[in-house]
């Protein structure tokens, strides 16, 4: 069977050209005699794996120094709870915007371990734009602030990176890292779970920087210790070792086709193609706010719940997957990661095109 165009949230599209160099070395990784599964964490031949991950990251989103690259397991999903664990002292307070459901679940699981004030927040109009805030909106002795920078279910990204101060800016990029030059300088954490634009699931990547570290509670569990997984080069325990080697793969990948200037570009101009559709047409309706929008999950809906599973139940059939919307959005979402092929985009809206002049609406 032909591959398709896949617009899963996650996991999602890995580049063509990766699975197949992965697919070659299944069996036996250039002169070892065994595939990457196999190999011992501890042997020089993974050690450089996960070296030169590390270098090609650091290289590819230009992180500075004094930030340690941590290769974690456990999804985005533990580093609600890690992030709190280490940068939050006993009673300590921690600012939160929410800005969809992960930035709602990262929250609830801060509220576990200290004085934790939600901001801001996008839910009375159902997360479809990002809040505004400004320095002012945060206390002066909040010990972090937390935000989602690209919301995965409604489609949206922060337009801004909010000025916080001398407070630590926390950031889930889950969805959104490698997706453009980011200045990583102007966040204290960033995590990302890897299925999204990044490699398999399994992996998670922490980028925190190096004066954040030693804070952790006693009480935090070793696994979800910053300061323990850097010293140990994240080998504390087995790592991802699989993760982390496609993970590889698709940095140099970014590389190869030019960094990360030239996929913001490219990314830019998929999200052009199918959001100026949107505009120019009055079928679908786009529910984000303008500027809010995601340059990664693009959600659109027909106004008709039946249309909507109609849309994503032809799509399917033909070759353009995944694109029913989060039960809490409805309607259909178009994830649109670094590996999305622009024809994708291109079949898809004159698959759009198509549908509504098929489908008139009563
Ligand atoms: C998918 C996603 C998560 C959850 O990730 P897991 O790895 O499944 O825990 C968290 N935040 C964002 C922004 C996501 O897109």
């Amino acid at each position: 069977m032909e591959r398709v165009f896949n617009f899963s949230a996650g996991p999602s599209m890995l580049p063509e050209e990766v699975l197949k160099q992965a697919a070659d070395q299944m069996l036996c990784y250039e002169d070892s005699g065994m595939s990457v599964m196999e190999m011992s964490h501890r042997s020089p031949v993974y050690e450089k794996i996960i070296a030169d991950a590390e270098t090609l990251l650091r290289q590819v989103m230009e992180i500075p120094d004094n930030y340690k690259v941590l290769f974690l397991q456990g999804g985005a999903s533990t580093q609600f709870a890690a992030v709190p664990l280490n940068l939050l002292s006993e009673n300590g307070k921690a600012d939160y915007i929410l800005s969809g459901q992960f930035s709602t679940k990262a929250y609830q699981e801060a509220c576990k371990y200290g004085d934790i004030k939600a901001v801001a927040s996008s839910k009375d109009k159902n997360f479809s734009y990002v809040p505004r805030v400004e320095r002012a909106d945060f206390r002066a002795d909040a010990q972090y602030v937390h935000i989602c920078f690209n919301n995965t279910i409604y489609g949206t990204k922060f337009p801004y990176i909010p000025d916080t101060g001398d407070i630590p800016l926390v950031a889930d990029f889950s969805s959104c890292i490698l997706s453009e030059p980011i200045d990583v300088s102007r966040f204290g954490v960033i995590y990302a779970g890897a299925q999204k634009n990044m490699a398999p699931a399994g992996l998670t990547v922490v980028i925190v920087r190096e004066d954040l570290l030693g804070k952790a509670r006693k009480e935090t569990p070793a696994m979800l210790d910053y300061k323990l997984m850097a010293d140990n080069g994240s080998m504390y325990n087995t790592p991802p070792c699989w993760c982390i080697y496609v993970a590889k793969l698709v940095y140099e990948w970014i590389v190869r086709l030019g960094g990360l200037k030239e996929m913001q570009k490219r990314n830019q101009k998929k999200a052009e193609l199918l959001y100026g559709y949107l505009d120019a047409q009055d079928y679908y309706l786009a529910p984000v706010e303008k500027e809010s929008r995601s340059m990664m999950n693009v959600t659109f809906v027909t106004g008709d719940p039946e249309l909507d599973k109609k849309f994503a139940s032809e799509a399917s059939a033909a070759g353009l997957k995944n694109l029913k919307g989060h039960r809490s959005v409805g309607g259909m979402r178009a994830s649109i990661y670094n590996a999305m092929p622009y024809e994708g985009v291109e079949k898809l809206v004159a698959f759009m095109q198509k549908f509504a002049q098929n489908n008139p609406k009563k």
